[in-house]
């Protein structure tokens, strides 16, 4: 009786929510931090789509840089991708960045936000700082905020151009990568990383989504959180992590009763994060807008 309508796996886990997938298919989407990592998956998933955007906008801080080769490899290829300059902590710089790309679009508007850029400082409890607190809160909670507002009238006029009706990612949306990390009601892995700037940033960031998809309802944009999944990337690899996470002084990473050491790994590949997050931005409506979802779906708590 209790499992009709669920969505299981081949082990018969729960797995995320039972959604219609559809078909991801915009004119046009802007990756932030496309240089690298679950980014730079993005853009790799966006191109291969079967509908490509007719314009993909990637991007990253040093364009030209050693940092962004790959993204100039693809870029090489695909006529369709134009790489942006971007530094998030520089508003002239978010100010030029919007600029660009509405000439790039030439009267049409930007369907698809991704702000996905972010970073993490690996401090204790103890050891935060004031220069990272604000550091890492201009990065991955100001800079989404601003590029939203400065992005706001190229993603209201395509949503005005739109036969799509209701909200819709297809139509206009606005993705936020955060993470469990920002989560208050259940905290993740504290054990393993206290990251106390990073936390706050993200919950921070889920407010900003949720002031977003109130404020921007009416322009008939959709705006959502999403927790990518724990992801193999720089962010995401835990070795970068142990000289700043002893959860209990003296005792070193992987030695804490709690953690073993296999929950010390990422699991998911940049491919798996980013296939699921597509999917399910597939699937987003009205019903969605001002939510915190992860990669498979799953609502999440603020
Ligand atoms: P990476 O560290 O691999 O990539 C982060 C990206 O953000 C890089 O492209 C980086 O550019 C860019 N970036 C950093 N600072 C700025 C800035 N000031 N201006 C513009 N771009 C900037 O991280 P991931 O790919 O793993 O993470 C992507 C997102 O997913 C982040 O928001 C992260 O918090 C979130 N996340 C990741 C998880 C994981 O397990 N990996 C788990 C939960 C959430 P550059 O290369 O030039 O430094």
């Amino acid at each position: 009786e209790k499992d009709t309508g669920t969505f299981l796996d081949w082990e018969g886990n729960s797995r995320g929510s039972r959604r219609n997938m559809g078909v991801l298919s915009v004119r046009s989407a802007l990756v932030t931090g496309a240089n690298q990592g679950i980014g730079l998956g993005f853009v790799q998933h966006l191109l291969a789509l079967p509908n490509p955007p007719e314009v993909l906008f990637a991007a990253c801080q040093d364009p030209k840089g050693q940092r962004a080769q790959e993204l100039q490899k693809l870029a090489s290829k695909h006529r369709n991708l134009v790489i942006v300059p971007l530094e998030l902590t520089d508003p002239a710089s978010i100010k030029a960045a919007a600029a660009s790309v509405g000439e790039h679009l030439k009267g049409s508007g930007l369907n698809l936000l991704i702000n996905n850029a972010g970073i993490l400082r690996k401090n204790t409890l103890d050891n935060e700082t004031p220069k990272d607190m604000s550091e890492v809160y201009a990065t991955n909670t100001i800079g989404p905020l601003l590029l939203s507002q400065a992005l706001l009238p190229l993603l209201k006029k395509a949503a005005q151009g739109s036969p799509v009706s209701g909200l819709s990612c297809n139509k206009a949306a606005i993705v936020n990568i955060s993470s469990s990390g920002g989560s208050i009601k259940e905290i993740q892995s504290w054990e393993v990383v206290q990251a106390v700037s990073y936390r706050c940033s993200k919950a921070a960031l889920n407010m900003v989504t949720r002031c977003l998809s109130l404020g921007y309802r009416e322009h008939g944009i959709l705006c959502v959180s999403f927790h990518p999944g724990w992801v193999k990337t720089d962010m995401g690899n835990i070795d970068g992590y142990t000289p700043g996470c002893r959860a209990l002084p003296g005792q070193p990473l992987g030695t804490h009763a709690c953690v073993s050491p296999s929950a010390l790994q990422a699991q998911l590949t940049v491919d798996e994060s980013v296939g699921g997050m597509l999917k399910v931005l597939s699937s987003l409506s009205e019903k969605d807008t001002g939510t915190f979802l992860d990669w498979e779906g799953n609502v999440l708590p603020w």
